[in-house]
């Protein structure tokens, strides 16, 4: 028993609690399975580009707190992620405000905007949405709905919006004045020079081992450590054992062209159904670059099968359900933490998971 911890993944939350571990004098083992820290908000340079490996990740928090500890590894840039939505070659606002309403219908104020959603609203007769196609007809109409979430939603998730918890629709903020940030929150920025460096630094001087398996450590007897933190799938670590609860991956089809701006923006949502990828992302927008060539990335969201990876939980009932038994086995393994969204099966943002990391130290050390 070398460590005091054994850290399995080398994200934001196992880096997060390496670092915390570590200040507090624990000696702490960080493994992950990968050639690479940083989990999925891991970031390589390419043509001096910071490539988003595993999908865009914008840092975005309203917790001071948070804000202020994530600037101790990294400076962040002042990005505001604003977000086109293209339906059928027709360009759209997102998220929802005044600018898309006046896109749509030709509304220039906000009551006007208010008198054609309430009147989708109360055709769609809802009163208690019970599922994410009810949440956003009850949110925004039918025309909204119809035209940029109904496809976009249904290629993310593969399954029908019936199917969906109403909470994932109420990530993206509804306003009726003209702003098109896509976040609410009080803080936005990129890690400027990359995730990867914040990560780095997170881990200064703490012990990393890649390409490291914990299954096969633990086949092999060769955990040496007294406590494990754990941020795999939850399911995984227990072989599985009630059944498997799904995950959706992205597969990114990546292109390096040989120009300097492909679409004058990071993010663009594609959200008709007969478009196979959700959004392109072109990276170097994300640090305001300036590179003679680009990097654009296509997402095409499918299901989790073994062998890929893992990316957003899918928290239907069904699943939480399972995940439900699955957490009260974790609960017994009184040496084992689990944590970040895949050991906690939820659908957490970067803030998110620094808050749950940093609850879980002070639970552990005091504050
Ligand atoms: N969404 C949508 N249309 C869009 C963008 C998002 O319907 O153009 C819905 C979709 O269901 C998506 C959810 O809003 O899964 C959350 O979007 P967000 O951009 O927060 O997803 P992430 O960046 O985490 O993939």
């Amino acid at each position: 028993m070398n460590y005091d911890y054994l850290i399995v993944g080398a994200g934001l939350y196992g880096a997060v609690f390496a670092h915390e571990a570590t200040k507090r004098g624990k000696k702490c083992l960080v493994v992950d399975k990968r050639n690479h820290i940083g989990g999925n908000i891991y970031t390589e340079n390419i043509e001096g580009i910071n490539v988003h490996r595993y999908g865009a990740h914008i840092f975005h928090t309203s917790n001071k707190k948070v804000w202020e500890y994530a600037n101790k590894f990294t400076k962040f840039n002042d990005f505001e992620n604003n977000v086109i939505a293209i339906y059928k070659g027709e360009r759209y606002n997102l998220p929802f405000n005044l600018n898309t309403f006046e896109q749509l219908w030709g509304v220039k104020t906000a009551e006007e905007a208010k008198v054609i959603i309430e009147k989708q609203r109360v055709e769609a007769g809802i009163t208690e949405p019970k599922n994410l196609e009810e949440q956003a007809l009850f949110l925004v109409g039918r025309d909204v709905y119809e035209k940029l979430i109904k496809g976009y939603t249904e290629k993310q998730w593969g399954r029908d919006c019936k199917d969906l918890p109403s909470f994932i629709i109420k990530r993206l903020p509804l306003r009726f004045e003209r702003n098109n940030n896509y976040f609410n929150d009080t803080y936005q920025g990129i890690a400027i020079g990359g995730y990867t460096q914040m990560i780095e630094n997170m881990l200064k001087g703490i012990d990393v081992k890649l390409d490291v398996d914990f299954f096969n450590l633990k086949l092999n007897n060769d955990i040496c450590a007294k406590n494990i933190v754990y941020t795999g799938m939850i399911d995984a670590y227990f072989d599985f054992c009630y059944g498997k609860l799904e995950y959706r991956t992205v597969r990114f089809e990546n292109q390096l062209l040989d120009m300097e701006d492909y679409q004058g923006n990071a993010v663009i949502n594609y959200t008709e159904r007969e478009v196979p990828f959700t959004r392109i992302i072109e990276h170097k927008h994300f640090e305001f670059g300036k590179q003679p060539k680009t990097f654009i990335s296509k997402e095409y969201p499918s299901e989790w099968t073994e062998g890929s990876e893992p990316y957003y939980p899918i928290n239907n009932e069904k699943n939480n359900e399972l995940f439900e038994r699955y957490n009260w086995l974790a609960k017994q393994e009184k040496e084992v933490i689990f944590g970040g969204r895949l050991g906690s099966y939820k659908y957490f943002d970067m803030d998110k998971v620094i808050e749950v990391a940093l609850q879980k130290i002070v639970e552990i050390f005091g504050e």
